[in-house]
């Protein structure tokens, strides 16, 4: 079916060669010469502001708009973006936003998971699917942006020359130009690129999905781990303008840490952030749904799911009870709560808490007995 669809040749020669040379010449050339610590050091920040570059620039800034960054930062976006060599941020954010309106579709997501993971992965960019930029309208409040299409219209030049010139200088200045440029250069951009491509392919096959069902996207810690944080796609597909992909504070998300780190220095702000009680009745629905389904052939525990049910209809209105007070004191004390009102919080928060493990507690039991 897909052999009548045209090659893309350069994709293929850029991807295909670049992976040959980083699985052949590296490490033959790190036998037989061996590469200096200054190398690796250079080839992680590198891999650091190419991959960064791609997450916080090319995915939460631009794509998303979830939140906006100083001129001083957009450039280095723009050029490490060039360097990870994933196209312009016109056609990367293109695509992307396509990604998530169509999110699953066949025809209309450009890296639809339901195909497979080699075409997610790196199949959909082989040959031209005629899915890609099918919506050029989409991406008009790039286009008003003189920095993303300076890069737009220079992208070539700034990726050879990030590519390649700038590890043979650094590699001149160091005394290895060719261990700079297979280290800085090949085995980097590889690295980040399947860094990225893992988030179209694994990360809608493989994971938990505790906040939507309603695309394949899973939020994965591994995952996480080596893609600057992306890992947590299930949540971010279910609220995409959101700045942070890992919530909570011990989520590996590097991408977050950058860009409120950039919020503390100034070259950040609008920091957009999904409600946090819409995050945790989307996450309830999931652990509902879940008890549900696993009880579904069970009569013995369709008695105690029906007291499951009531229970979360309990929480549901505790939860939303929560936050709307929260809301409330907040305006009403101009967002600064003083002692009492911060008392009365907690208090609240406290009993939502207990009635979430209460909650917990029943569906373990539900599950046992399914
Ligand atoms: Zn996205
Ligand atoms: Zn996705």
């Amino acid at each position: 079916m897909n052999k009548d669809k045209p090659i893309l040749w350069l994709n293929n020669i850029v991807l295909f060669g670049t992976f040959i040379i980083t699985i052949t010449a590296v490490p033959w050339y790190g036998i037989t010469h061996g590469y200096s610590g200054s190398l690796w050091l250079a080839a992680f920040l590198f891999w650091a502001w190419s991959g960064l570059s791609i997450t916080a620039g090319y995915h939460r800034l631009w794509s998303h708009r979830a939140w906006q960054a100083h001129p001083a930062l957009q450039w280095v976006f723009a050029i490490g973006g060039a360097m990870a060599m994933q196209n312009t941020i016109i056609h990367w954010c293109s695509d992307h936003r396509i990604h998530h309106k169509h999110v699953d579709n066949d025809h209309q997501d450009p890296y639809s998971a339901g195909k497979g993971f080699w075409y997610s992965h790196m199949g959909w960019l082989m040959r031209d699917h005629g899915i890609s930029q099918t919506e050029p309208n989409n991406v008009r409040d790039l286009q008003k942006n003189p920095i993303v299409m300076f890069q737009h219209r220079h992208y070539n030049a700034i990726a050879v020359f990030t590519n390649l010139g700038m590890p043979a200088l650094l590699g001149l200045a160091l005394g290895d130009v060719i261990g700079a440029v297979l280290l800085v250069g090949f085995l980097r951009v590889v690295t980040v690129h399947h860094g990225t491509f893992f988030i179209n392919s694994l990360a809608h096959i493989w994971g938990r999905q505790p906040y939507s069902d309603a695309h394949s996207s899973k939020d994965n810690g591994i995952l996480a781990l080596f893609t600057f944080g992306e890992g947590y796609h299930n949540f971010h597909h279910t609220f995409e303008y959101d700045y942070r992909n890992g919530i909570k504070w011990w989520q590996f998300d590097p991408t977050k840490w950058l860009i409120q780190l950039s919020s503390l220095t100034g070259l950040a702000n609008g920091l957009r952030k999904a409600p946090q009680d819409r995050i945790e009745t989307a996450k309830l629905k999931m652990q509902l749904r879940a008890s549900q389904l696993r009880c579904a052939s069970s009569k013995q525990a369709a008695e105690m799911l029906a007291t499951l049910e009531q229970e979360y209809e309990q929480l549901m209105l505790r939860v939303q009870g929560y936050y709307s007070e929260q809301q409330r004191l907040l305006k009403l004390h101009k967002y600064k709560l003083d002692k009492k009102a911060r008392k009365q919080l907690d208090e609240l928060r406290q009993t939502v808490r207990e009635h979430q493990s209460q909650w917990q507690q029943l569906r373990q039991q539900v599950h046992a007995m399914a």
